[in-house]
C-alpha cells in the first residue's frame, strides 16, 4: 500500500487538498490499488499549533512517506514574521529536508481553455511544454550572501552564483530521461555569453547528451527563449535551466495556459517526492469554495506517474480534468460565457465521476 502524506497548509490549500484526495481514491478505486492517507502541519497552521513552520514530525512523516502532496502555504496573518520563522521558510526547508533538487512544471493547454490564454489561440495551441528548473543551487543559494555597509555611505548586497558538474549533471538527467517519455528535445537555457557559470553549465549538459543519443538537444540564451516562449512556444518540450532562470521562465510558460489554478508541480531529487499545486494559498477566496482545485488534482497526478510509477492512473486522471472542461464545467478563475460555473467541491466531485464512470463503461 502507497503512503501519501497530505500538508494542506494554509488558506484554500486544505479545500483543493480535500478535491485531490477524492479523485486519487477514485482512481485508486478503478485500478485496483490501495492508497493510505497521513495529514501533517506546515505552514502557518504550523506556526500556530507547534510555533515552527515545519515541525520535526512532519518533516520525518515525509521520510516515510511514498509521496508527499501540498497544499499551499502563507496568508497575511503570518506576513509580519521574520523570514526564518514565516510559512514560507517551510517549503524551503521541506524542500532541502527530502533533498528535491529538479522542480517539474508542466505546461499544458488543455483544448477547452485554449481561448483564456492571454496569447492567440493559434499561437498556443498544442502547446505541452516541461520546465524542469534546478532547485536547491544557484543564485538562490550561492554563498557568499551578505550585505554591508559603505564606508563613503550607502550600501552594497552580494548574492554568489554558482554550479558544479555535479548538480548540473544530476538536473540534466532528470531532464533527458523526462524527455525521453515525451517527445525526446531538451532545450537547455543558459546565459552562457556573459556567464561562467552558464558556461560550465553549457559544456556539460552537451557532454552528458552523448549518453541520450535519442535526445535532441538544443542550447538558447535566456533571454531568447524569454522571447520564443511568447513568439513560438510549440517549439519546445522540456525546457532545462538553472535555479533563477526556472523561476521566471516556469511563471511566463505557465501563463501561456491562461490559468494559476490549473498548473501542478513536482519537486524531485531524493527519495519522497513533493508535489503541489504552483499557485499560493489565495487567502482572498478561501473558505469561499470557489477556489479551483485542478492545479492540485493534476499535481496528484503527477505524484502518481513520478512517485508511484503508475502512469496509467495518471493519464485518467489527466483525461477526467480534460473532460470535466471540454463539456463546459468551469470555477470562477477560468470561466467564460456559456460555461456551467461550479463550486471546488463539485469540480472535484464531476472530475472523480468521470474516472469512475470512464472505467465503469469502458
Ligand atoms: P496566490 O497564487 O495565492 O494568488 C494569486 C491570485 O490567484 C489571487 O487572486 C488568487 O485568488 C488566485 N488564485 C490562486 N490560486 C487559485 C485557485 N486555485 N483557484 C482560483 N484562484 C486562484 O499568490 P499571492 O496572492 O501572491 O500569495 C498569497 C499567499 O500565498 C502568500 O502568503 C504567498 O507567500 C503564498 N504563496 C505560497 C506558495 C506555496 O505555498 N507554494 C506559492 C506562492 C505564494
Amino acid at each position: 500500500m502507497a503512503k501519501i502524506v497530505l500538508l494542506p497548509g494554509d488558506g484554500i490549500g486544505p479545500e483543493i487538498i480535500r478535491e485531490a484526495v477524492k479523485v486519487l481514491e477514485a482512481v485508486a478505486s478503478i485500478e485496483g490499488f490501495d492508497l493510505e492517507w497521513e495529514t501533517a502541519d506546515m505552514g502557518g497552521i504550523a506556526i500556530d499549533k507547534h510555533g515552527i513552520p515545519l515541525p520535526e514530525a512532519t518533516l520525518a512523516a515525509c521520510h516515510a512517506a511514498d509521496g508527499v502532496l501540498l497544499g499551499a502555504v502563507g496568508g497575511p496573518k503570518w506576513d509580519d514574521l521574520p523570514g526564518q520563522k514565516r510559512p514560507e521558510a517551510g517549503l524551503l526547508g521541506i524542500r532541502k529536508g527530502l533533498g528535491l533538487f529538479a522542480n517539474l512544471r508542466p505546461a499544458k493547454i488543455f483544448g477547452a481553455l485554449q481561448e483564456a490564454s492571454s496569447l492567440k489561440a493559434e499561437v498556443v495551441a498544442g502547446i505541452d511544454i516541461l520546465v524542469v528548473r534546478e532547485l536547491t543551487g544557484g543564485l538562490y543559494f550561492g554563498k557568499p550572501r551578505f550585505r554591508e555597509e559603505l564606508p563613503g555611505g550607502g550600501m552594497r548586497a552580494v548574492d554568489t552564483l554558482e554550479y558544479s558538474t555535479y548538480e548540473i549533471e544530476r538536473i540534466a538527467k532528470v531532464a533527458f530521461e523526462a524527455a525521453r517519455e515525451r517527445r525526446r528535445k531538451v532545450t537547455s537555457v543558459d546565459k552562457a555569453n556573459i556567464l561562467e557559470s552558464s558556461r560550465l553549465w553549457r559544456e556539460t549538459v552537451s557532454q552528458l547528451a552523448w549518453e541520450y543519443p535519442e535526445i535532441e538537444l538544443n542550447h538558447m540564451f535566456v533571454d531568447n527563449c524569454a522571447m520564443q516562449l511568447v513568439r513560438n512556444p510549440g517549439q519546445f518540450d522540456v525546457i532545462l535551466t538553472t535555479n533563477m532562470f526556472g523561476d521566471i521562465l516556469s511563471d511566463a510558460a505557465a501563463m501561456l495556459t491562461g490559468s494559476l489554478g490549473m498548473l501542478p508541480s513536482a519537486s524531485l531529487g531524493g527519495r519522497v517526492g513533493l508535489y503541489e499545486p504552483v499557485h499560493g494559498s489565495a487567502p482572498d477566496i478561501a473558505g469561499q469554495g470557489v477556489a479551483n482545485p485542478l492545479a492540485a488534482i493534476l499535481s496528484g497526478a503527477m505524484l502518481l506517474r513520478y512517485s508511484l510509477g503508475r502512469g496509467r492512473a495518471a493519464a485518467l486522471v489527466e483525461a477526467a480534468v480534460e473532460n470535466a472542461l471540454a463539456i463546459g464545467y468551469r470555477t470562477r478563475d477560468i470561466v467564460q460565457s456559456g460555461a456551467k460555473l461550479v463550486d471546488t467541491a463539485t469540480m472535484g466531485d464531476l472530475v472523480a465521476e468521470a474516472i469512475l464512470g470512464g472505467g465503469k463503461h469502458g
